[in-house]
């Protein structure tokens, strides 16, 4: 029996170069069941005759002219008007940004003896590593300029390139993405730059992240806002409520690992 592809795709247009059709890819719905590690990344499973998702690999979507790249389908133009949903408007200084670092993206692909074509479908682990890197270059100039949400969009994009380097290249590699999700997933949360549904999960990474890496000092502050959502969610009860004791649990386990 063959297995159906639980993935479709999307033509959108570069927003920097105007390269089209810049190939994305989304996973349909209903067709995986999903399960997070510690670090909340997930793992897909083939449901109802699909095949189990290469999604993570696949997700961040790069133009391969300019090399401009996000995980985020907003984050480019739509070539089918029909399609609802805004398209992205960015100002003309931020543009011009994220033309000239061209150069940059350029360089983090030959460094890794990657081509363009490297990012077509399927996506090896080293490429997959290379469009989360170009992904968190695009983040950080767009956060630069102020663009909502790229500071959450960089934080993703160090914790999928950790997740790619510990496959395909050493470990001071691996750990120094880790490094940096910690850091810039600590910023989004002190910025405010995330969906303010999010934050129970985004506090859990946090203090998930310092503790996977040792820094338990650092996780402190992290551990007290935690607590104090905790006693506030508590008194509403519900789903919240269940979702911060499995996190509550978790974080528990993980103090215990990193003493
Ligand atoms: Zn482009």
């Amino acid at each position: 029996m063959t297995l159906a592809d639980p993935l479709y795709e999307i033509p959108l247009k570069c927003p920097v170069c105007y390269t089209e059709p810049v190939l994305s890819y989304k996973l349909k719905s209903k067709c995986q069941t999903i399960s997070q590690d510690d670090l909340t990344i997930p793992s897909y499973v083939g449901i109802r005759g699909h095949a189990d998702a290469d999604i993570l690999p696949m997700a961040p979507t790069v133009c391969p002219r300019c090399l401009y790249a996000s995980t985020q389908g907003e984050s480019f133009i739509r070539v089918d008007p029909t399609k609802r949903g805004d398209d992205i408007r960015l100002r003309d200084d931020t543009q011009e940004a994220l033309l000239l670092s061209h150069v940059v993206r350029q360089g983090i692909i030959d460094e890794l003896g990657l081509t363009v074509a490297d990012f077509q479908r399927p996506r090896s682990s080293k490429a997959a590593y290379a469009a989360y890197r170009l992904t968190a270059w695009t983040a950080a100039i767009k956060a630069e300029h102020r663009v909502p949400r790229s500071m959450s969009e960089l934080a993703t994009a160090h914790l999928y390139s950790y997740v790619f380097a510990e496959q395909a290249l050493a470990s001071t590699e691996s750990r120094e993405c880790l490094e940096k999700a910690a850091r810039a997933y600590a910023q989004v949360f002190q910025t405010g730059d995330h969906e303010p549904k999010n934050v129970d999960q985004l506090l859990y990474l946090v203090i998930a992240l310092h503790l996977r890496l040792g820094w338990r000092e650092e996780a402190k502050p992290f551990l007290i806002a935690f607590e104090r959502l905790r006693e506030k969610v508590r008194a509403l009860g519900g789903e919240d409520a269940a979702r911060m004791r499995v996190y509550q649990d978790r974080i528990s386990d993980l103090w215990q690992m990193s003493s």
